[in-house]
This record gives structure tokens, C-alpha cells and sequence, in this order.
């Protein structure tokens, strides 16, 4: 499709600008740039139809089934929108003084007030502006910890292969040396494995749960103990909230840190890069190392900032993406005490239904009830037809559904990964397998055909890599070409 530049015609205009009413101002030149800036010039209309034709490339929750495992693409109600679009909210200023922000900060205070409940936490800071964000963070009030106690010596964190792949990263970024602990036969912690990796040198756990095999580790109690008997600590990767909430807290397993990720469990929409949130909830012994400042509620009732007594200082500007967290808030409070574990329900449900219509078709990297999400292995359907995870994925386009996550986790071959989510009606779960039993039918019968899908998708298969290393993010009016 053409770019907004090729489209550009000198003259051409979307706006009527009335004549200049009041006498011009001249500015000295040493202010003025040089030359014109080459923006493109277009009419109204066709400006529309440029973003429209992007919008119809362009596959969201809005247009189909996104079952892309791992990262809860979720309906996110359309009310939430409207609070974060309200004026007090949206056109504040970070640099406002307190006493003219309060309902902004009486939205943080509740907003953590309730996320602490449906955690377990004492306390919870929101300036991480992501779910890796807050693994570092959270990784950050661990170290605080043991330095303030002159413990040097825990310098390593525990991270299982079933977890996400941030939280090794984070554990690195932190300044810490990550011990790898396998899983089980049944896709949880190698207890014994654990009990081997710990020691004086223990500084935590890093736990995904439910882990990336979409699994609730059984033995959660169990593994909180033998880490605080080790003298570690444990943190709780919370960013899939969306099978547990208001059924289980982190808090209650012997967590003693967590993160989520507003921009999944809590409804704010991502996909594209947008802003997103990754709360860290800590229990009291922790919450003076959170970072400054934090929102408190003053003897007169008004609301103010107070800094943390051992504060780790910032690791945002300001208070993190605070649009987010209205978003939150207004997802919290209309699903209410009832709705909220009736979502996680039907996360559960929705993720179970669709497992069952395709096992026995399918081979499930582990054969038994799922939490939010489920995985399955394509490995002996890649022996037999040639047809691999990837092949599917790409076939699934033609059917007007976003692939699951593919080749993850990374110890299930030829993974995929797929999380439907609560706001799917059975409709489309059943559409779904339909599409991806006619897939595996095909597999048998044609798999040239879907080693070349997708056959109907404004482009085929890129090369993904180059894709992702040079991408093309300029236009060159030199050679009138993008660079
Ligand atoms: C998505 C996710 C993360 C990372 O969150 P980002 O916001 O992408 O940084 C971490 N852990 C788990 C389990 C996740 O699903």
C-alpha cells in the first residue's frame, strides 16, 4: 500500500485555516528553521482512507479470535476508556502540586488498596511501566533487603525452566547469577532439584505461576517454605493474574513480593508497544525499600506523598503510567467482589473447553485440567507430515485468528501456546477448532499448501528476522524510497 508521503500532492489540504485576524509576529532567525518540513499533503479523505486500509491490515481484539497465549488479549471494556479520557484525568500535569491533583491520587491510593487485597500485599508501588519492569523492581527490593541486613553473600535467584523468559533477564539486569531449576513430570518444580540449588548463597525464587506450561504448581507451598528456610526470598510473577484472581493470593503461598501486569489481567489494551503497567506488591517488612514517592492518605484526609524510610529511590519519572491504572481501577470496580473471581472462572473454563475439543486431535504437552492457558506440542505431527508449529500458526491467518504464541515455552518442542481468555463466547471457541482441526486435516492431505499459508493475508511470510534487526522506520525523500 502507498505511504502517507507518496500519497502527498503540494497544495492539498485537510483543514481550512481562516484569514490571520491579528498582526503577524516575526521571530529572529536564529529560531527559524532553514527549510520547509517535507510533511506529506493530503485531503481529508484520502487521509482517512490511509488509516482505515492500515486499520483493516491490522489484526486486534477488535477484529478476531487472539488467542495468543501468555499475553491475556482480553476485551477491554469500552467504560474504561471513558474514565482515563475524563479531563482530571487525562490533562493533568505531572509537576502539579498535590492539593491540586487529589482525586489523581485518591485513584493511586484505592487503586493499590485493591490490588493489595486481591494480592495478599501490604504495600505496592506503580511506577514500573511494564511487566519486565517489575521483575527488576521487585528483584531490587529483594537485594535492598538483604544488604540492609549485611547479608553479601546472596547474590543468586532460582528461576524454574518453566518460567517466562523475563525473569531470568530481570534476575541478570538486577545484578544477580540465575540457577536454573527443571521441572517435574507433571510440569511443576523439581522439588528435590530445588532443595539441592539452594544454600547461604540463596538470595530468592522467581516463581511464573501459574508457569508458562499454563500450570498451578501443587507444591507452591512447599516451595515458598524451602526458600524461606534457606533464607530467601520469594517473588511472585503475577503478570497472569487473570487464572487466579480473587481465588488465590500470592500472599496467602508465602510470597513475600509480586508483580502484575495491569495491561493484561486488568483490562488496558497492548499489543502495539503501548503504555503498560507492572505494579510491584511487597508485604510490610518491604515496603521501606519500595521506590519514592508513594501515595498516602494525611491525618486530615486529604492525600500526600510520603518517602519510603530505606527507599530504593526512583525507577520511573513521576508515578508510572497513570492512565493505566485508572483503567484499572474502572475494571476493578464494575466487576465488583463477584465479578472479578468470575472472570478468572471463566478464563479457566474458556481455556478448558477449547483443550478438550482439540486433544485427541492434538497432542497436549501435558495431559490434564489447564489454568488460563494450555499448551500443546506439534512434534509428532512435524515427523509425520512435515507440517510444524509454525505452518499451523501461519494457517490460522487465513481463518481470521491471530496465532497462539509459538516455540514457548522453550522446553515443549514445536510449542504452541494458546489463552483464549474470559470475554470469548463459545461461538468462537468452537470456531477456533473447527479451524484448527481442518488445519490438521489438511497436514495429512496437503502440507505444501500450509508450509505456504498464509494464502489470503496482505503479506505472506516475511523475513522475520530482518524484520526485527533492520526495520524500516524512515522514508528517504532522496531516493524517494523507504530506507
Ligand atoms: C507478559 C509477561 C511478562 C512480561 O511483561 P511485559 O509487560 O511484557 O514486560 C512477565 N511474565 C509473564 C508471566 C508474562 O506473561
Amino acid at each position: 500500500m502507498k505511504l502517507l508521503f507518496e500519497r502527498s500532492r503540494p497544495g492539498r489540504q485537510e483543514c481550512l485555516i481562516p484569514a490571520c485576524d491579528v498582526p503577524a509576529a516575526s521571530f529572529s532567525p536564529s529560531v527559524l528553521r532553514a527549510s520547509a518540513p517535507r510533511l506529506p499533503e493530503i485531503s481529508e479523505i484520502d487521509l482517512g482512507r490511509h488509516y482505515t486500509e492500515l486499520a483493516l491490515q491490522t489484526h486486534g481484539v477488535n477484529k478476531g479470535f487472539y488467542p495468543l497465549g501468555s499475553c491475556t488479549m482480553k476485551y477491554n471494556p469500552r467504560i474504561n476508556e471513558e474514565m482515563a479520557a475524563l479531563p482530571g484525568f487525562a490533562d493533568i500535569h505531572p509537576l502539579q502540586p498535590a492539593e491540586s491533583a487529589q482525586g489523581c491520587l485518591e485513584v493511586l491510593f484505592d487503586a493499590e488498596r485493591l490490588l493489595c487485597e486481591i494480592t495478599g500485599m501490604d504495600g505496592m508501588t506503580f511506577q514500573p511501566a511494564a511487566g519486565a519492569h517489575g521483575e527488576y523492581t521487585g528483584l531490587l527490593l529483594i537485594r535492598h533487603y538483604h544488604q540492609s541486613r549485611g547479608d553479601a553473600a546472596r547474590t543468586k535467584i532460582i528461576v524454574p525452566d518453566s518460567a517466562h523468559g523475563t525473569n531470568p533477564a530481570s534476575a541478570t539486569m538486577a545484578g544477580f547469577t540465575v540457577v536454573s531449576v527443571p521441572s517435574n513430570e507433571k510440569g511443576g518444580v523439581d522439588l528435590e532439584a530445588l532443595r539441592k540449588a539452594v544454600g547461604p548463597d540463596t538470595a530468592g525464587l522467581m516463581l511464573t505461576n501459574p508457569n508458562t506450561l499454563g500450570l498451578f504448581d501443587e507444591n507452591i507451598l512447599e516451595i515458598t517454605r524451602i526458600i524461606h528456610e534457606a533464607g530467601g526470598l520469594c517473588y511472585y510473577d503475577g503478570a497472569n493474574l487473570n487464572a487466579v484472581m480473587g481465588h488465590a493470593r500470592p500472599g496467602d503461598m508465602g510470597f513475600d513480593c509480586v508483580h502484575l501486569n495491569l495491561h493484561k489481567t486488568f483490562s488496558t489494551p497492548h499489543g502495539g508497544g503501548g503504555p503498560g503497567s507492572g505494579p510491584v506488591g511487597c508485604k510490610a517488612f518491604l515496603e521501606p525499600f519500595l521506590p519514592s514517592p508513594r501515595v498516602c492518605r494525611k491525618e486530615d484526609g486529604s492525600f500526600g506523598f510520603a518517602t519510603p524510610e530505606h527507599t530504593m529511590g526512583r525507577v520511573r519519572s513521576f508515578y508510572g503510567n497513570f492512565l493505566v491504572v485508572v483503567r484499572a481501577l474502572t475494571y476493578i470496580l464494575t466487576l465488583g467482589r463477584k465479578g472479578i473471581p468470575e472472570a478468572s472462572a471463566m478464563a479457566v473454563l474458556n481455556a478448558n473447553y477449547l483443550m478438550k475439543k482439540l486433544s485427541g486431535h492434538y497432542d497436549m504437552a501435558y495431559d490434564t485440567l489447564c489454568m488460563h492457558e494450555f499448551v500443546m506440542t506439534l512434534e509428532k505431527l512435524k515427523n509425520e507430515t512435515g507440517v510444524s508449529a509454525m505452518d499451523v500458526a501461519k494457517s490460522l491467518l487465513d481463518y481470521g485468528i491471530h496465532p497462539p504464541t509459538m516455540y514457548f515455552p522453550l522446553i515443549v518442542h514445536e510449542a504452541l501456546m494458546v489463552e483464549p481468555t474470559e470475554t470469548e463466547s463459545p461461538e468462537t471457541l468452537d470456531n477456533a477448532a473447527e479451524a484448527l482441526l481442518a488445519i490438521l486435516d489438511k497436514a495429512k492431505t496437503d502440507p505444501a499448501y500450509l508450509h505456504g499459508a498464509p494464502h489470503r493475508c496482505p503479506i505472506g511470510r516475511p523475513d522475520e528476522v530482518r524484520a526485527a534487526r533492520t526495520p524500516v522506520l524512515r522514508y528517504d525523500f532522496e531516493t524517494a524510497k523507504e530506507e
